[in-house]
């Protein structure tokens, strides 16, 4: 037997088991068995003394002696033994006690048998979940053991399981011995996937061990080695991948490349009304070395809301149009890329560089014409949306090619993107992200990407202040905006609108559009409307008369999540705010604040808000750092929930480490792998064996990590 044995031809397996365990549990060799890991451990190791007990501990495990026995029935009327051959008693009551204290034991069934079982002056251990019933301490239903009862002593492993698996018998005691018998089939001829001077170096035990120990711990100590182990194989291999291939490409990528600054670069940024931040700067001096460093760069651009990415990309694509190539960017929606089409525009003035929008709206006659100057080059840098990488879209030399807000490729599309490149080398690529992604998430999701951070808001930014109420404010609220309206601001008024098909979500958006045009009436006030059922060009209308400033209000489900630039708005009410996500709430919010004036979110809380939910909402309230947001989502809803990362966007599946709570494993494995790397590249030292061995397994093979380039 070893690890790809198939789990039919474990002992006590079989066909039948064997399709539930694959279909219930992804297990289906031997291997997968032993790498499927208790969830939690019952504790039997210690003894607890009653004095000591608490109701809020899990469970607990006491040796202490009967004193006392009770039989109550029914009516909670205390009975003599005798009626217990009646079966009129309906609980007994057990009195024990040990140095310290005493507590009751209580059972409701079994009673006849407990009772015979549990004679007083007699020791036993009790194991169950503590309780305070009245003023006394309490377990019901405790598992009672001879007090040198084998059963004591040890930690018990407990494994996920479902309804079918307990059906077909594989109960936890049954998955313990499958377990059981598939390490004794396994252990005697297993290879370690860490080569010994690792385990040496980092203080590691053995692979062997730490298999045994975490189904079968003889203790706490032996559990807690035998976990760190596993956690930091897990991240090591899964880094060490990652990284081999950021290395492999980077080696064997050749970039287009790209010396000068040119003269674009400079106009365009002498130009500037601003100064940069530095981490602006900081960023762009990456961006640039990427560019002649002779490599294909693949660069993941995180910055917050408002950190001003755009500058980056505009003097990014200059550095492409100064060396002789074109750059494109890639909106995720049409009113995104219009509105970088406008703010691009104007940043390219001074420069003389011809810019372009292609949508999927651009009419025939223009297509052509782009098209034309695309191929002629006269066109400098093209703006638009997914259209802009279709076939008939042809470059003269594409050397940049920026993706807005972590638009996700697929592999059909990144070919397209890929070809589009100068003479068969593929164009630099930078993917710019506004939503903060915790920084271990990023390590994983993006662990072979190249990433900077814009960790610096440019200044004057004014904090949004942030404030949740309730139905009861929601006058107070209209009297608010129409305070800011009076004062010459604009106010964004959005709803949620989970599934763009439910009707019920439209039908609360057509309400409130009423009530606020009702609160706002014209000729007073104008009241702009955008939401997804709308043409584009409804859409282009209301959009540009708020962005105009002829709409006092702007209605909208969230289509206006990401990116659009109204420096004049100071209010961002978000309704029924406990159906959206942390990180979206956060880019709603940062749609406000991007003036000069002080900002406002209002979120409006419904009637019915779990208590989760109100912890995202007040989180909201007291912070405005994305990435202090981010980690704290994650902690709250696991890696896989974050929003712009599925599940199916992790490069592995995790099976004992995790995200949110091993970060310093993972950047110690992270570390360690990039230090092996560096000294053998490609794994090829005999040392290094076991891990190249390990690379090979189809789990670090088929995965698409970044699906970015
Ligand atoms: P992001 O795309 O990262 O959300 P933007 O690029 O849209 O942010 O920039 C947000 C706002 O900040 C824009 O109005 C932009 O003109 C302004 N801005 C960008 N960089 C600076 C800077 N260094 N100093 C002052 N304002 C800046
Ligand atoms: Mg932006």
């Amino acid at each position: 037997m070893n690890l790809d044995t198939a789990i039919q031809y474990l002992p006590g397996v079989g066909p039948k088991r064997a399709e539930l365990l694959q279909t219930e549990l992804g297990i289906s060799t031997v291997g997968d068995l032993v790498r499927t890991y208790p969830f939690r451990y019952i504790d039997r190791s210690s003894i607890v003394r009653i004095a000591d007990i608490h109701p809020d501990l899990a469970q607990v495990q006491v040796r202490a002696m009967v004193t006392k026995v009770r039989l109550y029935g029914k009516n909670g009327v205390e009975l003599p033994a005798e009626k217990l051959k009646y079966n009129m008693v309906s609980r007994l009551s057990v009195i024990v006690a040990d140095e310290s204290g005493e507590m009751e034991m209580v059972f409701f069934k079994g009673v006849k048998w407990m009772h015979a079982r549990l004679i007083p002056g007699h020791s036993f251990i009790f194991f169950g979940k503590p309780a305070v019933f009245g003023t006394r301490l309490n377990m019901v239903h405790p598992e009672v053991d001879a007090p040198d009862s084998a059963n004591t002593g040890v930690l018990t492993g407990v494994y996920t399981s479902t309804e079918k698996l307990k059906t077909a018998g594989i109960t936890g005691k049954v998955m313990l011995k499958l377990i059981g018998t598939a390490l004794e089939g396994v252990l005697p001829t297993l290879q370690d996937t860490l080569p010994d001077y690792i385990l040496k170096e980092k203080g590691l035990v053995p692979l062997t061990y730490a298999l045994r120990q975490i189904h079968f711990p003889v203790d706490q100590n032996a559990l807690a080695k035998a976990t760190y182990r596993l956690k930091f194989e897990e991240l090591f291999l899964l880094q060490l991948s990652l990284l081999k291939q950021k290395y492999v490409r980077s080696r064997s990528a050749v970039g287009l490349n790209m010396p000068a600054v040119g003269e674009a670069f400079n106009a365009c940024y002498n130009a500037l009304p601003y100064e940069l931040t530095n981490a602006q700067k900081r960023v762009i001096r990456e961006i640039r070395d990427d560019m002649r460093s002779g490599h294909q760069m693949n660069r993941l651009l995180q910055g917050d809301v408002g950190s001003g990415k755009t500058m980056v990309a505009v003097l990014s694509a200059l550095i492409a149009v100064g060396n002789g190539y074109q750059a494109c960017v890639m909106a995720p929606t049409e009113v995104l890329a219009q509105q970088h089409f406008a703010n691009v525009s104007k940043y390219l003035r001074p420069t003389g560089v011809k810019v372009a929008l292609l949508t999927g709206n651009t009419g025939v006659k223009d297509r052509r014409e782009i098209h034309a100057g695309l191929q002629d080059g006269s066109i400098g840098v093209l703006i638009g949306t997914h259209a802009l990488i279709e076939d008939t879209v042809h470059f003269r030399a594409l050397g940049l090619a920026i993706v807005d807000e972590q638009h996700r490729f697929g592999v059909d599309q990144r070919a397209r993107l890929w070809n589009k490149g100068w003479q068969g080398v593929p164009p630099h690529v930078l993917v710019m992200t506004a939503t903060p992604i915790p920084r271990t998430l990023a390590m994983t999701l993006y662990g072979d990407l190249d990433v900077s951070v814009i960790d610096e808001m440019p200044p004057g930014r004014k904090p949004v202040q942030t404030l949740c109420v309730g139905e009861g404010k929601r006058h107070a609220m209209h009297n608010f905006i129409r305070d800011e309206i009076a004062k010459g601001r604009q106010a964004f008024i959005v709803y949620p609108l989970i599934f763009e098909s439910e009707k019920l979500d439209y039908k609360n958006l057509e309400l409130g559009y009423e009530e606020i045009v009702k609160a706002f009436p014209l000729p007073q006030y104008k009241v702009a409307i955008v939401h997804g059922q709308q043409t584009p060009q409804e859409k282009a209308f209301n959009m540009d008369a708020f962005v105009a400033g002829r709409a006092n209000i702007l209605v909208s489900t969230t289509v206006i999540e990401v990116g659009v630039d109204v420096p004049n708005a100071s209010v961002m009410v978000i309704e029924s705010a406990e159906r959206f996500g942390l990180s979206q709430l956060h880019q709603l919010r940062g749609r406000v604040g991007r003036g000069a004036e002080r900002s406002y979110c209002i979120l409006m809380r419904g009637t019915k808000v779990s208590k989760e939910s109100q912890k995202r909402l007040d989180l909201l309230c007291a912070t405005e750092n994305g990435f202090e947001l981010a980690e704290e989502d994650m902690k709250m809803r696991g890696p896989g929930d974050l929003e712009g990362t599925q599940q199916s966007g992790l490069p592995i599946s995790l099976n004992i480490a995790s995200l949110a709570k091993d970060g310093l494993i993972l950047s110690d494995a992270r570390g360690y792998a990039q230090h092996i790397l560096d000294q053998d590249p490609g794994l090829t030292q005999d040392r290094n064996a076991p891990l190249a061995a390990e690379l090979k397994r189809d789990k670090y093979q088929t995965k698409d990590y970044s699906q970015i380039s």
